[in-house]
């Protein structure tokens, strides 16, 4: 069943509004095993919605619009989908109460022509109720031809109907035999390495599709079968999660970080962190997760030294000799944290996230990441390439990545952390410089 997208607005292509709504809708038609067969983006204009529609009808099972419902000038999705499916428009009396009934809960009062705009709905289409906003979505069911199914643009609205109102419909139509990709994510590990072990690995099960999405700290692998046969699928999958051990992450964890928190809560541990240039990524990684509150102490952004000095106890010594970007400070703030919080585990992490503030021995990009867990401590001076967001995008994430590294460890065998050595075109992931015990 082909499944495509037709993303409206002048914002999405001008840079003001990232495609989120797209983004949201592929990987949960991907993880359902009905993949998106292509998307268009077009700018609010009738022609080029239209020229959009016309071609996505003409391979398309299900046609998706999003954007253009609302009650402006330049919301035009409603009617040019209309026109092209030759439907006729009526305002329909229940959306306009439903959207009165959503205003008045919202203490909220637009123009009448407005409501009427929004209550438009082509003849025989299905409305989809829209309990976040006004405009509803409809869906244009016509017999052995393409359904179209236009949906409202703020990712609030979008995200409930998609899951509320498109999924349920669209997996009706799908065979039982089909079968969901099996997906195994690998932690810590570079891309390019991450595919010389699958390739090895899956070799002698010929006829599957492997996809790869690598995002800092964390490779997933994604396995289809375009003839669907469930063994196949789960024997690769297997043999995969073998193949990489305790590089694979449980499969309910969709992060490092996801682990960390089912590692910490297991045995009742509580995480602090100190950070320097991750400014407080890594209290928002933590604290992202649901339910952070039964293992996430807290972290300090101690990004002066004086604050390293008087929030932690980093010594003035230590400064003088080895600079504030230095595996033995990110030890002495290690020690800080466990000492004055009580914590059985740490992340304590201080570098150069540029463009300024590089030397000769610390250029741009390198970064000191310490994880403790109870008596594992490992200190680590990594270099990650790229920018600034960069640099503390990837900083942030291996912490999770050495932490959950650490923690699976027994105490008295902690090797070094895993991390990438050969970076990949792809995904340039950080160099390991020196790991310290
Ligand atoms: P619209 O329904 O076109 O009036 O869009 C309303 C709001 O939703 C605007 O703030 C848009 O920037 C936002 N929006 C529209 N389409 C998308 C999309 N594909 N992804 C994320 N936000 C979107
Ligand atoms: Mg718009």
């Amino acid at each position: 069943m082909l499944v495509s997208v037709i993303s409206v607005g002048n914002e999405l292509l001008n840079g003001d509004t990232l495609n989120t709504n797209l983004a949201y809708l592929g990987e949960r038609l991907a993880d359902a095993g009905v993949p998106l067969h292509r998307e268009t983006c077009v700018p609010d204009d009738r022609e080029a919605i239209r020229a959009a529609l016309s071609h996505a009808l003409i391979d398309s099972a299900a046609v998706i619009t999003i954007g253009g419902l609302g009650p402006t000038t330049d919301d035009l999705t409603r009617t040019v989908v209309a026109e092209t499916l030759g439907l006729a428009l009526h305002e329909d009396p229940d959306v306009a109460a439903a959207i009165r009934a959503y205003l008045a809960r919202c203490a909220v009062s637009i123009p009448p022509e407005a409501i009427r705009l929004q209550s438009l709905v082509p003849a025989a289409a299905q409305v989809l109720p829209n309990p976040n906003g006004t405009a509803p979505g409809l869906c244009c069911q016509r017999p052995g031809q393409a359904t179209v199914i236009m949906l409202p643009g703020p990712p609030a609205e979008f995200r409930p109907m998609v899951d509320d109102a498109v999924l349920p419909r669209l997996l009706q139509a799908v065979p039982p035999s089909l079968q969901r990709p099996r997906v195994v994510r690998v932690a810590g590990l570079a891309e390019s390495r991450v595919e010389a072990c699958v390739q090895a690995t899956l070799l002698p099960l010929p006829g599957l599709q492997v996809a790869y999405c690598a995002k800092p700290g964390c490779v997933t692998v994604r396995l289809s079968d375009p003839c669907h046969r469930a063994d196949l699928l789960d024997t690769a999958a297997t043999r995969l999660r073998q193949a990489f051990a305790a590089l694979a992450l449980p499969p309910d964890c969709l992060t490092p970080a996801d682990h960390v928190a089912q590692l910490l809560q297991a045995r009742g541990w509580y995480l602090a962190a100190a950070e320097s240039c991750t400014g407080g990524l890594v209290a928002a990684a933590a604290t992202d997760i649901p339910g952070s509150s039964a293992w996430f102490a807290g972290a300090l952004v101690t990004y002066s030294n004086e604050w390293k000095q008087t929030l932690l106890g980093v010594r003035q010594q230590t400064l003088d000799a080895h600079g504030a970007v230095s595996e033995a400070v990110v030890r002495e703030m290690l020690a800080g944290l466990r000492a004055r919080f009580g914590v059985r585990a740490a992340i304590a992490i201080s570098g150069i996230a540029g463009p300024a503030g590089a030397t000769p021995d610390k250029p741009v990009g390198t970064v000191c990441v310490g994880v403790c867990a109870d008596a594992v401590t490992t200190v680590t001076r990594l270099q990650f390439p790229g920018n600034r967001h960069s640099v503390r995008e990837r900083a942030t994430a291996m912490a999770f990545v050495l932490l959950r590294t650490a923690l699976l460890q027994p105490p008295a065998s902690c090797p070094p952390p895993v991390v990438p050595l050969t970076p990949s075109p792809c995904c340039p992931e950080p160099r390991h410089v020196q790991p310290v015990q």
